[in-house]
């Protein structure tokens, strides 16, 4: 069979001129006009179904500029009894029902300071998800922690939650879910898990600025929750970070980690710290950013869903689903993943070539990059664990032991058929939403040429 089977209408619009449908009950059937065959992928020298580019990111307007200029003549530039950075700590909070909030100079620092604050620590052991970002695994590893990790839900993307109980050891100290692409994990059954075992939850919600779970704004369902402001994130900073905690005691121990460990209430030093103060300059972007950032997020919303209802309907294409309990998803990353069966053996690799050729920026997201591998099995990980420090921690034994454990095979799948759009993607139209379908529709009906060439 030449002639692919295009379940959507919408496609013909999108489509080179020269092409026309011939309508039959039910899908239609896409031809050229002139000789009969489908329009040409890009990559095989057809015309890109787009040719402008997507919304870029981050977006500046004056408000951020005066707001720029107004901390650079202030002459004040440090926290340190300055405006801005407290002024959004206090809008933050607000804005997402926490009690406490504390900014940091980016994420990564305020994952760290959350560990630190909760005593994780050398022979602890943290509950984790291999897919996330490099950072969420540094911070345990800078404690002298292991990062146990556990399997995903390949449907979510998220961490597996009947899988955690089963990695819970009289040596685990915390429990560390992240909302990657900004879709809320389980938190129902994993803030049960950790009350169970008496183990804190750390939420990394690096990705997930207003996600909500059960109508609750996520980073403030476990003791702790971090977010990240660094620039491709949904409110950017350049860099920037956020803890969240309704333990007020808690946040006096990373308020003082984050300054070199001075007294959030007077002088002295509490404990020992680091200096991972956030500057004026961010927090006075942050402020500014904020004029746009709801709406930004229900654009971003709409767009996506929309998105969905499409893929749905494309065979081989599977959009991440979310859990019950999520009432919002922030849309860092809009996840599928992609089942080259249905699309004639094509390679993921070649597919995401040919969806960039159409003009649809793309990614096979973590581990898919020539080389690399699952989080979980990256090398860094054991050239960490067979350091001095960690050496004389920890015996060959529990290494060995650790390294036995160390296997995510769904994970491992996950990351050779993910794709990811990104979430300025999100900030256009319906129609945007509608060539990112329709390029896969192309691409689809392609795909045995394009598994050719
Ligand atoms: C971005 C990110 C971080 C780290 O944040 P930075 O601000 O870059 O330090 C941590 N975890 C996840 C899941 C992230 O996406």
């Amino acid at each position: 069979m030449n002639e692919p089977i295009i379940k959507r209408r919408s496609f013909l619009q999108a489509t080179a001129a020269g092409t026309a449908a011939i309508g039959l009950a039910g899908p239609s059937l896409i031809v050229s006009g002139a000789t009969g065959i489908p329009p040409k992928p890009a990559l095989l020298g057809g015309t890109p179904i787009r040719q402008t580019p997507f919304p870029s990111w981050p977006i500046i307007e004056k408000n951020d500029e005066e707001a720029w200029m107004e901390v650079l003549r202030s002459k004040h530039w440090c926290r340190l009894g300055q405006k801005s950075v407290e002024a959004f700590e206090k809008e933050f909070a607000k804005r997402t029902g926490s009690k406490e909030c504390l900014l940091t100079a980016n994420g990564t620092s305020a994952l760290w300071t959350a560990l630190n604050a909760l005593d994780v620590g050398p022979g602890d052991e943290v509950i984790v998800t291999p897919y996330t970002f490099v950072a969420t695994v540094n911070v345990i590893l800078l404690q002298y922690a292991l990062p146990i990790f556990v399997d995903i839900d390949p449907e979510t993307f998220l961490i597996d939650p009947d899988k955690i109980e089963a990695a819970i050891t009289d040596r685990t100290r915390c429990i560390l879910p992240v909302h990657i692409g900004g879709s809320p994990a389980d938190l129902d059954r994993i803030i049960a898990i950790g009350k169970k075992h008496n183990i804190p939850v750390v939420e990394d919600a690096c990705q997930a600025h207003l996600a909500e779970w059960r109508g609750k704004k996520v980073g403030t369902l476990g003791d702790a929750g971090c977010f990240s402001f660094q620039e491709s994130k949904n409110l950017a900073s350049g860099e920037g970070g956020a803890l969240l905690t309704r333990d007020s005691e808690l946040i006096d121990r990373c308020y003082s980690f984050h300054t070199n460990g001075i007294r959030r209430d007077g002088p002295g030093y509490l404990i020992n710290g680091a200096n991972l103060r956030m500057t004026e300059f961010q927090g006075a972007l942050l402020m500014s950013q904020l004029t746009r950032f709801e709406e930004q997020s229900r654009i971003r919303v709409e767009n996506a869903e929309y998105l969905t209802d499409r893929l749905n309907e494309i065979d081989g294409i599977h959009p991440a689903k979310k859990y019950d309990g999520c009432t919002r998803h922030a849309y860092h990353l809009y996840m599928l993943r992609y089942e080259a069966d249905k699309f004639a053996g094509l390679p993921r690799e070649q597919f995401l070539k040919a969806l960039r050729a159409e003009g649809i920026p793309c990614s096979g997201g973590y581990g898919s990059v020539k080389g690399t591998y699952a989080l979980n099995q990256q090398p860094f990980i054991m050239n960490s664990l067979n350091s001095r420090g960690f050496r004389q921690i920890y015996s060959e034994e529990r290494i060995r032991d650790y390294v036995e454990r160390n296997h995510c095979p769904l994970d491992d799948k996950l990351c050779t058929e993910a794709i990811w759009f990104f979430q300025s993607m999100f900030l256009g139209t319906r129609e945007d939403m509608d060539q990112i379908a329709d390029a896969i529709l192309k691409i689809q009906a392609h795909a045995a040429d394009l598994a050719k060439a």
